[in-house]
């Protein structure tokens, strides 16, 4: 893969102080924003056709995939139910579009943008759904015509956090809504580190990015999104036993505290849920 060195993708203002190593990778944290990143890091157009060849073609490891991904999709399908009953929806980064057949299953109209092109192949020829080859960008959709946006983790993978957030608001209606899950991996990275045990949780280089709560809101009141509802959102179930053991653990530990909080203590280092509206037309 071709490397660049950036500056901070959020705020411009910096290329970060080193953070974490994973292997020979980097990830460093903007002194002015926070926002975590890996740098240097790969080209956009390398990571495009590394990503048209992402995902699985075998049968077994779709049926995992969805397995693994189905609790998550369940709630955050409940989640969008309790503010749109129904609407047009875009799940971005829709993998083999089992997001937006649960959606469709409750009355929405239900698209998708991916860019991997077995994933595509699937959706459309398996479930026959309407699918925009990615990025989302290219895809060219029209302006205020989704009430609901999804991209489930998606935005981890992007060169242009800002950029994709900015397209997700200009083609969501006013008042239109967007949920977006992110992996939040830093705060346990660092208590690994105390302990001296070596891992790969980044998942880099195909992670670009570490969202925490306060940035991804920073991020989403900056291009124009307004009413941030964080939560744990549930937990995937890996087939992998150990990661789904931890996954199941953390994330019903991580959910428990979040309610007996009263929906305020997002455990740190399991992954994320935000909900956040475009501004209503006043
Ligand atoms: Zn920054």
């Amino acid at each position: 893969m071709e490397m660049e060195e950036v500056d901070c993708p959020i705020c411009k203002g910096s290329r970060g102080s080193p953070l974490h190593m994973e292997g020979s990778f980097q990830m460093v944290r903007c002194p002015s924003c926070q926002f975590i990143f890996l740098n240097p890091r790969p080209t956009a157009e390398s990571l495009h056709h590394f990503y048209q060849e992402y995902l699985p073609e075998e049968e077994s490891s779709i049926e995992s995939w969805k397995k693994m991904m189905k609790p998550v999709f369940h709630r955050a399908a409940n989640l969008v139910h309790q503010y749109r009953r129904n609407g047009r929806l875009l799940d971005v980064g829709t993998g083999f579009g089992f997001f937006p057949v649960e959606m469709k299953e409750k009355g929405w109209e239900a698209v998708g943008v991916e860019i991997s092109r077995k994933a595509i192949d699937y959706a459309r020829g398996v479930l026959g759904l309407t699918i925009f080859p990615g990025p989302l960008e290219r895809a060219a959709l029209p302006e205020n015509d989704f009430d609901a946006v999804t991209a489930f983790y998606v935005i981890e993978h992007l060169s242009h956090p800002m950029a994709f957030l900015r397209e997700c608001h200009r083609i969501l209606k006013p008042g239109g809504l967007l949920l977006l899950r992110y992996p939040h991996s830093t705060p346990i990275k660092n208590f690994l580190q105390f302990l001296g045990i070596k891992n790969r949780l980044y998942d880099l280089p195909a992670h670009l990015s570490d969202f925490s709560p306060k940035v991804i809101q920073q991020c989403l009141e900056r291009t124009g999104f307004e009413k941030c509802q964080h939560s744990i959102g549930g937990y995937t179930l890996p087939g992998n036993l150990g990661k789904r053991t931890s996954s199941v653990f953390f994330g019903s530990f991580g959910e428990a505290l979040f309610h007996l909080s009263g929906k305020k203590y997002l455990f740190p280092g399991v992954s994320k849920t935000v909900l956040a509206f475009k501004e209503e037309r006043r």
